[in-house]
């Protein structure tokens, strides 16, 4: 069974709000007749107000890059998952592989804010794979593992069932590295494999797994051809508006 694919730009921290205004009027402009691919743009969160203010109503979605996971309090430069359903968000990425490298983000903090983030009615975008390291020990199925468990601990089915999954292989993230296809597949499958064994076959059927990691437009052909890859989560290619748009074309196909 093959669902609905979906991809997700990640600006990371490119675009002031003046760029960030019109990379979405462009994006919203060559986008307009996709109809079997959804698509969702994660800007800073200085440029949220503005873009959702481009894309409100349209077939594109807000997402955030990150979020605290208090509701609210003395927490100095945090933003809050209701802050970010009160400007238009959707979605939100949670536990990227570069806020764990730099900002010391881990599984535990993930599931915090996995949870924050569904009692406001988001949609997470969950983040998780191997760094080179481990995939060159031969422990890529290990790492994935153990990241899931923790990151969904004490999440129940219902809850699971509304998140995203982003595998993406560190090594893989802007490196111009992309994983092959099968390797991709391989961890996808996996992937699924585990969280059926944690809730139940239907549920794992129905989740959404995007693969992440030096995606554009001459690979994601090849990745969405497979079984359990569901889309993409696109760093460096979103910023750029003809590979964005050629990327969701691709996917339109
Ligand atoms: C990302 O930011 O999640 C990412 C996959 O980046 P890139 O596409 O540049 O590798």
């Amino acid at each position: 069974m093959k669902r609905k694919p979906l991809i997700v730009g990640n600006w990371k921290m490119y675009e002031n709000c003046k760029e960030a205004k019109s990379l979405a009027q462009a994006i919203l402009d060559g986008c307009k007749d996709i109809k079997n691919v959804d698509i969702t743009i994660c800007p800073a969160f200085t440029s949220l107000y503005v873009v959702r203010e481009i894309i409100k109503d349209t077939n594109i979605e807000l997402g955030a890059q990150d979020m605290f996971w208090e509701k609210e309090g003395a927490y100095t430069g945090e933003i809050s998952a209701s802050m970010l359903k009160s400007i238009g968000c959707r979605f939100v990425i949670i536990g990227h592989s570069e806020r764990r490298q730099y900002f010391n983000e881990t599984n535990e903090n993930v599931n915090k804010k996995i949870k924050s983030a569904l009692s406001e009615g988001l949609t997470p975008i969950v983040c998780i794979g191997e760094r080179l390291d481990e995939r060159d020990k031969g422990q890529a199925f290990g790492v994935v593992a153990d990241q899931i468990a923790e990151v969904l601990a004490g999440l129940n089915n219902n809850d699971v069932l509304k998140i995203v999954i982003a595998y993406e292989p560190v090594w893989a993230i802007g490196t111009g590295k992309t994983a092959t296809p099968q390797i991709a597949q391989e961890v996808h499958s996996y992937i699924r494999k585990i969280i059926a064994t944690a809730t139940s076959q239907d549920l794992a059927n129905s989740i959404r797994i995007l693969y992440g990691g030096s995606v554009r437009p001459d690979n994601i052909k090849g990745l969405l051809m497979e079984q359990d890859i569901d889309g993409a989560l696109v760093g460096g290619a979103s910023l750029n508006i003809e590979s964005f748009i050629s990327i969701i074309k691709e996917c339109e196909q």
